[in-house]
């Protein structure tokens, strides 16, 4: 039981914070002590141990529900209110049968208080605000009536005005700071939410969802890293729509992005999970083909033409329909980037040149990488 509370964070939390307060029970338990033995409590010592030992198993009641994970069935887990309730009948009491050090120990008390008061809504507050003011009333009742040490009452009423201003005050901070941190957790989820967000925009196509170019060329810079290592090859398609001003002049600026959103989803879809599809801009797409090639990318690059050829656009806009010409190319051992994009532009440029719709392909020449650049 012990082990599955402690594996998860919040429960540990929970189990230290009353491990806290049982700590601070041992240190009321030794100066409750101290007044006996100075004969500053009502109680004999036989009553004394009864009672101690009644208000410890009390005490005990708070992390025995968090080991066996009773406490999850709580509304609030952290049983604060409960904890906090208890706290304060357990200390009218004492206060009680001590009425020469009541002072004292409402201070104690006070101290106690301020702690809870970051954790509870100010209701809630209010509500053991009003069980200190109801029950220090009740002791003072006692007193009174029992007719022993309070020599004026007067000063006993005045005792629990203040008392009762002090608690009012503490509420009001406590409801601040308790406002001010779910207001801070607030703004923490919304910022980790925002930096997602962000992060997925640096990285992405804003149109298309599909990498943008300063993600592509990281990509690209990894894969270069690993042909310079020696025994590993790429592949780049440089892809660019055909004739797709008249797209845009024809059926307008919307049905072109439209297009363009279709053509980035479907050439995606037509690659190999490992391979990568990027817009590099406007109506230029690339497709980074991982640890292939130039000869086998060439089916690749016809599965991405014929993929944007088949797109049916006939629900879209009458007569609409696009073409991509792509140009292909590998990267050479040691071969700067721009050099390899330079070269699939050309052959994207050269199968413009031969009609559109087409695939010409350029290859790295001197590819070998030298023997010993292995691995
Ligand atoms: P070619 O076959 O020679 O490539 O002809 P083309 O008309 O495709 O070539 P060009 O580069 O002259 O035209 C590209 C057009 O792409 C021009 C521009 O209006 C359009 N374009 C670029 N970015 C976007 C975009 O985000 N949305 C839309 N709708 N059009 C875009
Ligand atoms: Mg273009
Ligand atoms: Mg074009």
């Amino acid at each position: 039981m012990i082990f599955t509370t402690l594996k998860d964070p919040k429960q540990v939390l929970r189990l230290k914070r009353t491990a806290y307060a049982l700590i601070g029970y041992g240190i009321h338990t030794i100066i409750a002590w101290l007044l006996l033995r100075w004969h500053l409590l009502w109680l004999s010592p036989e009553q004394f141990m009864g009672l101690f030992s009644l208000f410890w198993l009390m005490h005990l009641v708070f992390p025995l529900l968090i080991i066996t994970g009773l406490n999850r069935r709580f509304k609030d887990p952290s049983l604060t209110l409960y904890q906090m309730s208890w706290a304060t009948l357990y200390e009218m009491t004492v206060i009680f049968f001590a009425p020469p050090v009541r002072m004292m120990l409402l201070m104690y008390y006070l101290v106690v208080v301020v702690f809870g008061a970051f954790r509870l809504r100010l209701a809630q507050f209010l509500f053991i605000s009003s069980l200190a003011l109801a029950s220090y009333g009740l002791v003072i009742f006692g007193w009174a009536y029992f007719q022993v040490t309070v020599q004026d009452l007067r000063l006993e009423v005045i005792q629990w005005v203040v008392f009762g201003l002090a608690m009012g005050i503490i509420s009001m901070l406590g409801a601040d700071l308790s406002n001010l941190r779910t207001t801070a957790n607030r703004q923490n989820q919304q910022l980790a939410h925002a930096l997602g967000k962000i992060e997925k925009l640096a990285i992405t196509d804003e149109l298309t969802g599909v990498w943008n170019r300063r993600q592509i060329m990281r990509i690209l810079q990894g894969q270069k890293a690993l042909v310079d290592r020696g025994g590993y090859r790429f592949a780049v398609c440089f892809l660019d729509l055909d004739h797709f001003k008249r797209v845009n002049d024809r059926y307008g600026h919307h049905v072109g992005d439209l297009v363009l959103r279709t053509v980035a989803s479907q050439a995606k879809g037509a690659l190999r999970e490992i391979d990568y599809f990027a817009r590099f801009g406007g109506e230029e797409f690339l497709a980074v083909l991982a640890n292939t090639s130039l000869p086998a990318s060439l089916p690749a690059a016809e599965r991405l033409r014929r993929a944007v050829e088949e797109i049916d656009f006939e629900g879209i806009a009458d007569g609409l329909h696009t073409t991509v010409s792509i140009g292909v190319t590998d990267c050479r051992f040691k071969e700067p980037l721009d050099i390899v994009l330079n070269r699939a532009d050309q052959a994207l440029y050269e199968a413009k040149r031969a009609g559109r719709n087409r695939i010409i392909s350029k290859p790295a020449h001197d590819t070998q990488a030298p023997a010993s650049a292995g691995a």
